[in-house]
Order: C-alpha cells, then structure tokens, then sequence
C-alpha cells in the first residue's frame, strides 16, 4: 500500500496534500466488488485502495493492531463478520444514513458491522425429476424419500454452516444432528465442487436436488456453458417449519485502526444509498439490504420468499456447533 511509501516521505520532505483515500481488505473477489469501488471514487474522488485476500483477514488485522492501514473489512457470511466483531478488531460506527438504508435484523447491534447484501440458501430441483411442491422445507431433506436423489458441496463450507446453525437455531443440537444424518444418508454421492456443481450433476442425472445459493442461478444464467446447467432446475424456496428461508449476508465493518475514518464512513454510507444499493444488485445478482431498493429482474424472477428471522448473531453462535455436529456425522466421509 501507499502508506509506507508516504511514512518514509514524511521523515524527508515537506507533506504534499495527500489525495484522499480508503484503504480495505476484502474476501469479496474484484469482479464482485471493485466496480462498486470505482464509482465511489468517481462520484467523490476518493480513491479506493484495496487488499483481496483468500485467508487470514482476522489474523492480520489482530496482529498490525492500532497500525493496521485498513479502515473497511468486507466479506460475505454472517460467520466471518462475527468472528471480527470477536477478535476486537472493528468500531462501533453510529451513522443515521446506516440506521435508515439497513434494517436492524442486518446489523450488528452493537454497530460494528454492517450487511450490504443478503441471500437465500435455496434448492435447486430437476425440472424433470420433482414436481412442484415435492420440497418445501429444509427439515424435508431428511427424508428417506430423497434417497440417492440430494447433492451438496462440502457441509463444512460457512453457507452450509451457516444453514445449519440455523437448523439448531429452530429445533435445537439433537434434532439438527439427526437431520444431518438425515441429508447424509439421501446424498447421491460425497460432497464435492461448488454450489454450481450440484446443478450441474443434477442436469448431468446423477442427483435431483441440491442446496445453493440464490446468485448463482444468475450467474449460470449469463454463462453459456452454465445456461443448460441452469435450465434444467427450477429454484425452490424452502422454509424451516414454522419459519422462513435461511438467509445469509455480505457486508463491511469499520476497523478500530482506521486511518481514514471519514472517507471509510462515507464509503459504507455510499454502498448502503439507494444509488450504491442498486448498483451492488446489478453486480452481484444478490438482494439488497436497503428496502427502497429492488433485486435484479432476473433475481426477482426466481420468485417471492420470507426471510427467516432469526437473528443472525445467533446463527453465528452456533457455527462452532454446526461445525462439531457435521463432523460428528462425518457429513463429507
Ligand atoms: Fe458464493
């Protein structure tokens, strides 16, 4: 980053007027994220400096401490946000234009992170293999009557933690082991690949249905060797009983070292506005967060749902738990 270059600058000359700038550390991919950077420069000249990183983002805000560059951490799951709040690493941020654009169930209470964007975790269902109505609710995938016909991705990946800490948030630890039992023994074969992969091996015949997330359908949607994939499922938005559609979410967090709080502020500030609001759909394929905002035509196209309300510290809460659970089963064996 620019700060070392300007520490050594500062011991020798006389400070030029540093442009104004942000600096962030993301686990959002650059395609997913940068243009939304790019038109905050535009609009405000502050330029956007940004570290996408695969791993360790908690770790290494924790151990540069008070003089860590960063001033905004992005990333999807309600896990991660949460296990930044823990490590100490993020300010509480009061901002009205937050309060407004972001409804409560999407922030922490404590206003330490923010979600810009949510997504339902969905099943996606062989248009030729499962009639309309046959799935209706998470707790349904236990069913013997899906034997050999379900696919996942690995149940230790954080959206299948996540879905099944929501498990344990509705029914409890006993009843969220014997569903994952339960999936476990109707899978098709071993966890394996991505979400897009259980599409595919359902398009390819070796499953009927699978878990993923919302955006993908879109993205299949827009790739042409995906498109087949896509066409031969139709969503389905399941419930847990007596609830709604497990969501999960993207978002930011102001760090405790900020440098540039102002402009970071504002960067937050931006992306949660309608006009950032719309923009982050457009890219993303997700739902906005903020309500005067709308999903995508095609996403909206996948049909209407109720979030599930439960509160999302909890399923954070419970990710440990979901995660000794899977392997307890030894969900991926
Ligand atoms: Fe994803």
């Amino acid at each position: 980053m620019r700060l070392t270059a300007l520490a050594i600058a500062t011991t020798l000359v006389a400070i030029p007027a540093v442009a104004a700038e942000v600096n962030v550390y993301s686990y959002r991919q650059p395609e997913l994220i940068q243009p939304l950077f790019d038109a905050f420069t535009e609009k405000t000249g502050i330029a956007v400096n940004v570290a996408f990183l695969e791993k360790g983002m908690t770790e290494r805000l924790k151990a540069e401490g008070a003089r860590s560059p960063a001033d905004l951490a992005f990333t999807t799951d309600i896990g991660r946000l949460d296990a930044l709040k823990a490590a100490d690493v993020l300010a509480p941020l009061e901002s009205d234009a937050l309060s407004a654009n972001v409804p409560a169930q999407y922030r922490d209470p404590d206003n330490e992170w923010f979600a810009l964007t949510t997504r339902a975790r969905v099943v996606y269902a062989s248009k030729d293999r499962v009639a309309a109505g046959e799935v209706t609710t998470y707790e349904d995938l236990a069913d013997s009557k899906w034997k050999g016909r379900i696919c996942t991705r690995s149940g230790t990946h954080v959206y299948m933690l996540a879905l099944t800490a929501g498990m344990i948030e509705q029914h409890g630890e006993a009843y969220a082991k014997t569903w994952l039992e339960g999936v476990k023994a109707n899978l098709a074969r071993a966890p394996q690949g991505n979400d897009r992969a259980q599409v595919k091996a359902i398009w390819a015949g070796e499953c009927d249905i699978s878990l993923g997330n919302t955006y993908y359908m879109a993205l299949m949607l827009n790739n042409d060797e995906q498109k087949a994939w896509a066409d031969s499922v139709n969503i389905v938005f399941p419930t847990f009983e007596g609830g709604g559609t497990h969501v999960n979410i993207s978002g930011v967090g102001l760090t405790k070292a900020s440098p540039n709080r102002a402009e970071a502020v504002q960067l937050i500030e931006y992306l949660a506005s309608d006009d950032g609001q719309r923009l982050y759909a457009e890219i993303n394929n997700e739902y906005p967060v903020n309500p005067n905002v709308s999903a995508l035509a095609v996403v909206e196209a996948f049909g209407e749902f109720t979030a599930d309300d439960a509160n999302l510290q909890n399923i954070a809460d419970f990710r440990d738990e979901a995660l000794r659970l899977t392997e307890e089963v030894d969900y991926d064996g």
